[in-house]
């Protein structure tokens, strides 16, 4: 019999069955144990067998089984990590569509548990609330405790990166624990509910937080009863105020979109990001374009680039920057010394948004609805590729990365740290050096340059090997 750790993560899961399989270890002659420290569920420190894994021999699996895999791994039924190997060694061993078997009760098991790995991920997003403490510093930290039923913390963090990049934050768990600073997330060990403050200063802001974001066309009472634990209902401030929400709600009903967020796998494989991204329908801007125009470049470029939708071209041609705009920035590239293809090249909102006339396509900016729905997806990719310096083009990028309220005008070329990237610029879009009066055009040229040769002077050298 061998030992395995029975760790919820998916890479060092996947290292330690490598090697159980290419050592034709059968399933029934492994033990999945769970490692006592609850900090070395998370593959803090999985030890030797993960080490050797690179060298073994990779056997190829359909997708669907490490997208299962990605969630279920999280389970905190840690049979689960039994189940896994059983349906890996099963591929392998003659039954390489094994996943396609809705009806198989190992892949049922597995889809099974993945659901509820998201649910709970989907409950963690959704009530989770914070309270305000003043940090030693005397700074403001807001803090909340949830108690989540699988080993999601990792998981479900990016959500609240990207929701509450500006506040100092931290979340407990008697699992784990996750933390905020402002430009990276920390995790430690669990705590005990008592450790987290239990003052309701911050009630207040929830309601009206709750009564902004508030969508009574999807409210319904009888399912949020069933849906919402008693064991969160009761914390959640927001509680007391639904009823008088809904008797208020007629005029608000259709005004609130859906967002991307679910459709976003937590991962930093651009590979899968791109790929999940084709079935996004987290906005209506999905329907009338042809497809998804994601970003492209090295997963490890220092230098991203971030512009606004794309164009009728990228729709057709599916790539960013291919039209006329991309020639304008090309052509700006080409003259600043920036070889194109070491730059990751993307978009705020990744579908066309056009009014059609007769045989044309005339482009439409995209709302401020819009650009936070598609938020979760530019997000993803600067969470994945971790640039030095970002260059957002024109305004609708810097209104996603930025500030709803980021003016060009007022704020092009001023340096500013965030937490996409050590350094972030905003600039003209080139294709506001198309249609400005053409009087300005050459200013806009000449500013455009000089934004990405300031761009370029802050990037760090490459190390050395
Ligand atoms: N304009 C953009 O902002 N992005 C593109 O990909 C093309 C035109």
């Amino acid at each position: 019999m061998r030992a395995a750790s029975a760790v919820a993560d998916l890479t060092a899961w996947r290292a330690e069955a490598r090697t159980l399989l290419a050592a034709g270890v059968a399933p029934t002659d492994v033990m999945w144990t769970v490692p006592g420290a609850t900090g070395l569920l998370f593959g803090d420190a999985p030890g030797a067998p993960l080490a050797s894994a690179a060298a073994e021999p990779q056997t190829r699996v359909p997708a669907n089984f490490i997208k299962l895999a990605e969630r279920a791994v999280l389970h905190r039924d840690s049979s689960t990590h039994d189940v896994l190997y059983r349906v890996l060694w099963r591929i392998a061993h003659g039954e390489p569509r094994l996943t396609d078997d809705a009806a198989d009760p190992d892949v049922r098991t597995l889809t099974v548990r993945a659901r509820q790995v998201r649910e709970d991920i989907h409950r963690m997003h959704a009530f989770v609330r914070f309270r305000l403490v003043t940090a030693d510093d005397g700074g403001e930290h807001y803090i909340a405790w949830h108690r989540a039923d699988h080993h999601i913390v990792e998981a479900a963090s990016s959500f609240f990166v990207d929701r509450f990049a500006a506040m100092r934050w931290s979340i407990l768990t008697p699992d784990r624990s996750v933390h905020w600073n402002l430009r990276e997330l920390a995790f430690t060990p669990g705590v005990p509910r008592s450790a987290a403050p239990q003052d309701d200063a911050l009630e207040e802001l929830w309601r009206t937080y709750y009564a902004s974001t508030f969508n009574p066309a999807r409210a319904n009472p009888k399912l949020h009863a069933r849906h919402v634990p008693a064991r969160y209902r009761a914390a959640m401030p927001e509680s007391a105020i639904i009823p008088s929400l809904l008797a208020a709600a007629t005029p608000r009903v259709g005004a609130m979109l859906e967002d991307a967020a679910p459709y976003v796998p937590v991962t930093r494989s651009l590979t899968v990001l791109r790929e999940a991204a084709r079935g996004c329908t987290g906005c209506e801007l999905c329907g009338p374009a042809t497809q998804t125009v994601f970003g492209e470049g090295p997963a490890d470029a220092r230098l991203v680039l971030v512009g606004e939708q794309p164009g009728d071209q990228e729709d057709r041609l599916g790539r960013p920057f291919v039209g006329p705009a991309g020639r304008v920035l090309d052509a700006a590239l080409a003259d600043v010394g920036i070889d194109r293809t070491t730059v990751y090249l993307t978009n705020a909102v990744k579908h066309f948004r056009f009014l059609p006339r007769g045989q044309t396509r005339l482009h439409q900016r995209p709302t401020a609805d819009q650009i936070r729905a598609c938020r979760p997806w530019v997000g993803a990719e600067l969470r994945a590729i971790r640039p030095q310096v970002v260059v957002c083009l024109g305004a609708t990028a810097a209104q996603s990365l930025v500030s709803s309220r980021f003016r060009i005008t007022v704020d092009r070329g001023r340096v500013l740290q965030t937490h996409w990237a050590e350094h972030l610029l905003a600039t003209h879009h080139p294709a506001a050096i198309l249609r400005v009066d053409p009087e300005l055009a050459p200013q806009y040229e000449a500013e455009l340059r000089t934004d990405l040769i300031a761009a370029m002077a802050l990037l760090r050298p490459p190390a050395s090997v």
